[in-house]
């Protein structure tokens, strides 16, 4: 039967005998999967007219609040998925790192967007540009939603992880997604989908889901649309150069084919921790998803020295794993995720063995844990040794997607070096190190041409999440060979389904557009201190300006002693004047800030509920004994806390001095209620 698809609002059963999705272990086939009879014109019209524009209405905020309750309700039927995810060759393990994994990734979307963003629909990127000299024209950098559909194209690794570590991004910047899964495992994306629909938690438009090919779907996209595609370089070649995507410059985001390296330093002898950590995590790497992982190990990079050792560790490790029905208890490594994909890995483990000597695991002949090797797309841990690695090519180039990796041995650090970026760009790298300045050489030397870079010592090994795991606040993709593209990286993976704007105008002008007070525009007089309107009431603009206070000697003198800051600019003449800066006594810049809360404050009770810290302070001129400062606080910016019954606002905020000269800046971050409160008895 063929597996339904989700597009214009229902659930569709594609025409015809659709593509057959086998259980990796049994080759029971589970499903079919085939989206032909889908009108693709009217799925991207589906997303562009009512997904987006719902997504849109919300704010940062309200998406992100969206994707907390996902990740909760995904969290709580969790279960389901696991059950299913065994059909695909994962163990329970495996399981936890696609599904676990990927609600967490919903869970670190949501914490950013509330966090990170504003309670708004515009980022701002920067700060402003004075662009004239008078201060009447600025520019400013700002984001706003695309509008267009993001087009998902995943991989068959992970199903439920591909697809939320996408989608979340893309909800979070106002963009509706249209999911298209890999054919190999669409049915475990499809479960989950069904629950989010399901669940209404997202606004409908804002998730379609293609189970089957894409049709013609990129005949008609149109430069508000995004493609962020994960599988081989092969496919990303084809699609990468569609005549539509070039003609409207649609941003076509790859994470694609990667040899990965692990170097263990030149330091780390046998019997050192990060020996044996390195030892672990290469065959780690090897077993986790049978190999199946785009960041996997694929390059065991070891000092000459040491191959011996390495090749004797790694082989009994690799003899320990038990390969077998991902259910079965004590099984460490389940099948590939097809047979197609194991005559796949087999045919480049030949490719491979032209170069290099197979050391560990037979595809011949294995152990099995209760199950079939005819039935099931199996293959044990093979490690293989290349002595030749600088005349090699195919150890470089020649992707097994299996539980594959092949040690090679380098005679110092430069030669490592050059041997890991042979891969002419890749998605991940590791160094296995506790000398840090060799760490340090070797991450500069692979960081052109790695998209992560881990390095594992003693000190942060336990802790460690890893080679292979792309996380949610750290960009995932690589240069070259590994597709050019990047993903997640906290916000800056919300961005790419973001059209950055510069917009250029006067201060007032900039103000209106960004939502946020800039410097140069109209000063408001509230009527009332500002710190007694509650949050809804305030405006933009609402300033306070203080009267001033000379700061005197003993102003200097009594700072001093209440916090022990005696610095000799402060307390001494004489040394004071041999400092080139001062020329003589100053007042602590901590004391201004200070005095200056002193000339702002409204003391009584009131909506202010607090401050949380200063932003871009900066101490720009010094403050002599007998000057004379008042502040100017304006109200900059408004972030709604409705959940929490108050919203943050950052107050600009300036501190003169009697000739009008800026002595010190910053913003003013506090909490602000959104109820008015009652002046307290007794008061007016
Ligand atoms: P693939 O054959 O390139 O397929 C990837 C995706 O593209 C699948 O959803 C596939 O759908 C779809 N696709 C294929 N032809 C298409 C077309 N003409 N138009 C639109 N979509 C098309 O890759 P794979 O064999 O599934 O995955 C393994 C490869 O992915 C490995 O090389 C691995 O390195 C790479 N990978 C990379 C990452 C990364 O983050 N960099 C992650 C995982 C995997 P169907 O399944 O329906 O054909």
């Amino acid at each position: 039967m063929n597996l339904q698809s989700y597009v214009g609002g229902h659930w569709h059963s594609g025409r015809g005998q659709g593509v057959a999705m086998r259980d990796a272990t049994t080759g029971e086939e589970i499903a079919t999967a085939s989206s032909a009879g889908i009108d693709f014109a009217a799925v991207l019209a589906h997303a562009r007219d009512v997904g987006g524009p719902a997504l849109r209405e919300l704010t940062f905020h309200q998406r992100a609040a969206l994707l907390r309750t996902l990740g909760k309700r995904l969290a709580d039927i969790k279960s389901e998925f696991y059950t299913l995810s065994y059909r695909t060759g994962a163990t329970m393990n495996d399981a936890l790192i696609d599904i676990d994994g990927g609600i967490g990734t919903v869970f670190a979307f949501a914490g950013k967007g509330a966090r990170e963003l504003p309670n708004a629909h515009v980022y701002l990127d920067g700060g402003v540009e004075g662009l004239s000299k008078g201060g009447s024209f600025v520019g400013q950098h700002l984001y706003v939603s695309r509008e267009g559909a993001a087009v998902h194209i995943n991989a068959f690794n992970f199903p439920v992880w591909g697809m939320l570590e996408k989608l979340a991004p893309a909800i979070l910047a106002g963009v509706p997604a249209i999911v298209k899964p890999a054919t190999a495992t669409a049915y475990l994306t499809e479960l989950v989908v069904r629950r989010i629909i399901e669940s209404k938690i997202l606004p409908e438009g804002s998730l379609q889901l293609v189970c089957g090919s894409l049709g013609d779907l990129f005949d008609h996209l149109n430069c508000q649309d995004t493609v962020s595609f994960t599988g081989s370089a092969h496919t990303a070649a084809r699609l990468r150069v569609h005549p539509t995507i070039i003609r409207h410059a649609v941003p076509f985001i790859a994470e694609t084919d990667s040899l990965n390296s692990s170097i263990l330093g030149a330091d780390a002898a046998p019997g050192t921790p990060e020996f044996d950590l390195f030892i672990k995590e290469v065959v780690r790497e090897m077993t986790v998803k049978a190999g199946q992982k785009c960041t996997a190990i694929r390059k065991a990079l070891v000092p000459a020295a040491v191959a011996g050792d390495v090749m004797a560790a790694l082989q009994a490790a690799a003899s320990k794993i038990v390969v077998g029905d991902p259910r079965a208890e004590g099984v460490r490594m389940g099948p590939l995720v097809s047979q197609e994909q194991r005559t796949d890995v087999l045919a480049r483990l030949a490719e491979l063995q032209r170069e290099a000597e197979l050391v560990a695991g037979n595809p011949r002949k294995f152990d099995l844990k209760d199950a079939d090797a005819e039935r099931g797309a199996f293959v044990p841990p093979l490690l293989l040794l290349c002595r030749q690695p600088q005349a090699a090519r195919a150890i470089h180039e020649v992707e097994a997607f299996g539980p594959v990796a092949t040690v090679m041995a380098y005679a110092d650090t430069t030669e490592a070096i050059a041997l890991a970026r042979r891969s002419a760009g890749s998605l991940a790298a590791s160094v296995f190190s506790a000398d840090d300045s060799l760490a340090a050489r070797i991450v500069l030397g692979l960081a052109p041409y790695h998209g992560r870079i881990l390095v594992v010592n003693r000190t942060c090994a336990k802790e460690s999440t890893g080679h292979g795991s792309p996380l949610a606040p750290l960009i995932h993709g690589g240069p070259g060979r590994a597709g050019g593209g990047e993903e997640m990286g906290g916000i800056r993976g919300v961005l790419h389904y973001m059209q950055r704007t510069a917009v250029q105008g006067s201060p007032d002008t900039i103000t209106a557009i960004g939502g946020r007070w800039v410097r140069g525009s109209r000063l408001l007089d509230p009527g009332r201190h500002p710190f007694r309107i509650p949050f809804s009431e305030l405006k933009l603009g609402d300033t306070l300006k203080s009267k001033d206070r000379e700061v005197t000697v003993a102003d200097i003198e009594q700072f001093a002693a209440l916090t022990g800051d005696n610095f000799y600019a402060h307390m001494s003449e004489t040394e004071a004047k041999r400092n080139p800066l001062f020329g003589g006594r100053v007042a602590h810049g901590y004391f201004l800030i200070s005095a200056a809360a002193g000339l702002f404050v409204d003391p009584d009770y009131g909506p202010v509920l607090g401050n949380y810290g200063l932003d871009e302070l900066r101490f720009v001129k010094p403050v002599k004994p007998g000057d004379r400062i008042k502040v100017r606080l304006t109200c900059a910016a408004k972030s709604l806390r409705a959940e929490k019954g108050w919203g943050e606002v950052a107050w600009d905020t300036e501190i003169t001095n009697q000739n009008e000269e800026t002595v010190a800046s910053y913003q003013v971050l506090t909490m602000v209620s959104t109820q008015a409160v009652p002046d307290s008895p007794g008061k007016n």
